[in-house]
């Protein structure tokens, strides 16, 4: 049931726990009502994560995937794709770029890829942690607990494994072989080795519903996420869901403006998708409840080939011009670049509490 937009607004500005009505009433906003939904999410973003954008550096390491997703371009069954595998010695050159290029942290990314097995993985993870000054953040797809306990030993810090969605039947509809159930346990292995977790969903799924980016938002808030992805899907031609229509950006605005105010304390990212569809799209999701950027750290000659969705922004940038793009996109935004890591304030707090310090990161 829809409640009336004012109510369910000035009930948003007082607390966080919204019940479902009035995330789906706020998630229903016209274009006027959607001014003051992102002005809101806006200040709740500066009350509770300040002014500073994070920047974590993706490098997206392989294309390779065992899995295949309807929505997704690099999907087992996709043959128009030349696959790649960067080595080791490649990974961290490309981290130690990005962290020459000022990122804090670095974000690992690729297909579900068992080349990688989590030895060399947590010996990539190792050397980064010893010989750069980074926050690593994994993003692999599924894999078996021990082998997360093992890369977190190896230092990794985060861990991000969107639900991508909270419609149970259309998870599995979109990911053939596998159940939402599966991915809310691993979320749940993720908290309990210590990461700090991070999960998301897409916008405009065939068959999703206002009502479901609502329990996607509840879902997020009960399973205390640290970070929420939450972008538009873009129909790819060379799968399943080709003709699918896709996500817009103002549903995009609308979903990450009241996850910001469903969920305060989580980093939000400014999406590469987002920015994908619209030429504002990145600088209207800083303006809406976004903290995060991820530029793009893998090497130029790959990007082509780490093909998800088509127009992927910086598809033939360098690591540097895709550092640069960002940098722009936070200056349009009246913003500035974090100079901490971006750990969760949970995080943080618990490091506090051992050791008496507190990293906000100080704003440049
Ligand atoms: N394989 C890992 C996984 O699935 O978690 C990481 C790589 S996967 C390419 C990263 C994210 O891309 C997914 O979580 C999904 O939300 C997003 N994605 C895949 N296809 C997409 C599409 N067509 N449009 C927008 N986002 C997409
Ligand atoms: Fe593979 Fe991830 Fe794409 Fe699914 S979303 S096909 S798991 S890369």
């Amino acid at each position: 049931m829809r409640t009336d937009f004012t109510a369910a607004l000035t009930r948003a500005g007082k607390s966080e726990n919204l019940p479902r009505e009035d995330l789906i009433t706020l998630l229903g906003a016209d274009a006027d009502e959607s001014k003051v939904l992102f002005r809101l999410a806006d200040q709740v973003r500066l009350k509770y994560m300040g002014n500073g954008v994070h920047f974590r550096g993706i490098i997206e390491f392989s294309n390779y995937c065992s899995k295949n997703c309807f929505y997704c371009g690099l999907r087992r069954d996709n043959a128009g794709l030349t696959r790649y595998r960067m080595e080791a010695g490649e990974i961290i050159a490309g981290a130690r770029e990005a962290a020459r290029l000022g990122c804090r942290t670095v974000v690992l990314q690729s297909g579900e890829d068992s080349f990688y097995s989590a030895e060399i993985l947590a010996g990539i993870i190792f050397r980064i942690k010893k010989e750069l000054d980074l926050a690593v953040t994994l993003s692999l797809g599924d894999r078996s607990k021990q082998d997360y306990a093992l890369l977190r030993e190896a230092g990794a810090d985060r861990c991000l494994l969107k639900h991508e969605t909270c419609d149970a039947g259309l998870f599995s509809d979109l990911r053939p072989g596998t159940s939402l159930e599966g991915r809310i346990t691993r979320l749940k292995w993720l908290r309990e080795l210590g990461y700090q977790v991070g999960s998301g969903n897409m916008v405009g799924l065939p068959g999703q519903t206002i009502e479901t980016l609502a329990g996607d938002i509840i879902l997020m808030r009960d399973l205390e996420v640290e970070m929420a992805g939450i972008g538009p899907f873009i129909p790819n031609k060379q799968t399943p869901l080709a003709n699918a229509s896709g996500g817009t950006l103002e549903m995009t605005l609308k979903t990450l403006a009241v996850a910001r105010i469903a969920m305060p304390w989580a980093h939000l990212p400014s999406t590469t998708s987002a920015a994908s569809i619209h030429p504002s799209g990145r600088v209207k999701a800083l303006k809406s409840g976004a903290n995060v950027i991820m530029p793009n750290m893998t090497p130029q000659r790959y990007r082509e080939s780490y093909c998800i969705y088509p127009g992927k922004l910086g598809t033939a940038d360098t690591p540097a011009q895709s550092y640069n793009r960002a940098v722009m996109a936070v200056k349009d935004a009246g913003r500035c670049i974090s100079e901490g890591y971006g750990h969760s304030l949970r995080y943080q707090k618990k490091y506090a509490d051992k050791n008496g310090t507190w990293d906000l990161g100080r704003e440049i």
